[in-house]
């Protein structure tokens, strides 16, 4: 029986992670340790609402005050975990060692820098509460064009705010269409043709040799020889998980904290979220999800893999599913598709962007993609919880039409 657990991340897999200890009857001692200043907060408005202006922040917080207050939690903000040792039982924090019991490690990721343009101040990337701030503080001040380098998720999401705002856009990927690498080329051109419909001046194949410039007056210039004149820019080319104050605990880590099918990384310790990597039991692929569901379920079950005796342990085989939201389309994908999977269009159609496709590969149903096509991603989430073969959710899908 556990005395206490130690959170590190106020964030959300490990605000979600407290909670559950709470309502599973744990009345030992939280503590949930975060460096940033700010209550924990969500983070998918700051690409949507709370950047466009239609929220304040107070709106994105993960629970709000009243809430957060029962569960007792000893909350240390602006603190930061800086060293671990596993076999001494001993957490650092802010260069002072404590003891903990249960560990549970939530420190997320961070921003991927571009080399190039680390300089100018013009130059934004978008993870906290404050990077949103500073982006919708440009927008405010009028800026009227941008310039968006990587269009994933936070190239593609920041890009539709900021048109819906009455700026133009250029959006520049290095890959041969926007999300080719976790769509495929064929999905990844049906949101390319989103964005060029609404406007944005989509340059795909050409990555981007260097930023200069002030706010408002900054220089973008292409590999191609180009150059695009910008008054900020926003470089949204991925993360890197939050390990490093990990070298040297005892743990594995490998782009991630490695952890066992159950979330184990070492006897008392789990890990959840961006930064926890593990082996999917359905697949064997060995993974690291950066989605929002994801930190939830798996925060939730770290928790009571901390609780759990080695015997009682159950393994972690979630089927991922994430949204994103660009201009009015809701895109959402269940399933882990590769880029080379068989695709097929089961219900609307490309041409209208209002559509679900399948993949498949060897037999098998591997990910349901939809755009504005909430019903069918759900249903077909479901069809892949099951393990059900390509033929039999075909044959599902003919009942959609
Ligand atoms: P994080 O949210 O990264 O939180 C980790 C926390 O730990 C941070 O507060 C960090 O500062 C803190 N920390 C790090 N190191 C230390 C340390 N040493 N000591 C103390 N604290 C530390 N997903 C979707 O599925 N749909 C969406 O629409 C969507 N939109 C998004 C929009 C944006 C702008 C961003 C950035 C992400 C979005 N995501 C979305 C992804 C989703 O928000 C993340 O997967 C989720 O936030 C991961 O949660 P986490 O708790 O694992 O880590
Ligand atoms: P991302 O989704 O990984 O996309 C990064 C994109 O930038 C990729 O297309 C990548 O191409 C490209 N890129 C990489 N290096 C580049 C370069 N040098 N020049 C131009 N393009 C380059 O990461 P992100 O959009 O930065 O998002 C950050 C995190 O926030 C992710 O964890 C993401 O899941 C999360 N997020 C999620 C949502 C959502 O789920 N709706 C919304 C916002 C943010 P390659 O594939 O070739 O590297």
């Amino acid at each position: 029986m556990r005395d206490s657990v130690t959170i590190v991340g106020a964030s959300l897999a490990g605000l979600r992670s407290a909670e559950t200890l709470r309502r599973d009857g744990f009345g030992g001692r939280i503590s949930l340790i975060g460096d940033e200043p700010h209550q924990p907060y969500d983070r998918p408005p700051l690409s949507k609402q709370v950047l466009a202006g239609d929220w304040e922040p107070e709106r994105a917080l993960l629970t709000p005050a009243e809430k957060l207050e029962p569960l007792g939690l000893d909350l240390r903000l602006g603190v930061r975990a800086t060293g671990l040792d596993v076999a001494a039982r001993e957490l650092e924090v802010d260069g002072v060692a404590e003891p903990f019991d249960g560990l549970l490690i939530a420190t997320g990721a961070r921003c991927r820098t571009l080399p190039g343009t680390g300089g100018p101040v013009g130059v934004h990337t978008l993870r906290t509460l404050d990077d949103c701030l500073a982006i919708r503080a440009a927008l405010d001040d009028g800026a009227r064009r941008m310039v968006v380098i990587g269009a994933g998720f936070i190239g593609a999401e920041v890009a539709s705010v900021a048109v819906g705002r009455g700026t133009s856009v250029t959006l520049v990927e290095a890959l041969p269409a926007p999300f080719a690498r976790v769509l495929g080329q064929e999905m990844g051109a049906v949101v390319a043709d989103v964005h060029v419909a609404n406007g944005v001046d989509l340059r795909c194949g050409v990555g981007v040799s260097s930023v200069a410039g002030e706010p408002g007056a900054m220089t973008v210039a292409m590999a191609d020889g180009s150059d695009v004149y910008a008054d900020l820019v926003v470089v949204g080319i991925g993360v890197v998980p939050n390990t490093e104050w990990l070298e040297g605990s005892g743990l594995t880590l490998d782009d991630g904290v490695v952890c066992d099918p159950t979330c184990l990384a070492a006897p008392n310790v789990v890990a959840a979220g961006d930064v926890a990597r593990w082996t999917d039991p359905r697949t064997g692929e060995s993974m690291r999800v950066e989605h929002w569901d994801n930190a939830v379920e798996q925060g939730r079950h770290a928790a009571r893999r901390l609780l759990a005796t080695d015997e009682e342990a159950e393994v972690f085989a979630p089927v991922p599913w994430f949204w994103s939201d660009q201009y009015d389309r809701k895109i959402q994908l269940a399933g882990r598709p590769h880029p080379d999977d068989e695709v097929r269009v089961v219900d609307g159609s490309t041409d209208e962007r209002r559509f679900a496709a399948f993949y498949g590969r060897r037999g098998q149903l591997t990910a349901v993609l939809g755009m504005n096509r909430p019903r069918q991603v759900m249903q077909g989430r479901g069809l892949l919880e099951q393990g059900v073969g390509w033929d039999d959710a075909l044959a599902v899908a003919a009942g959609w039409a």
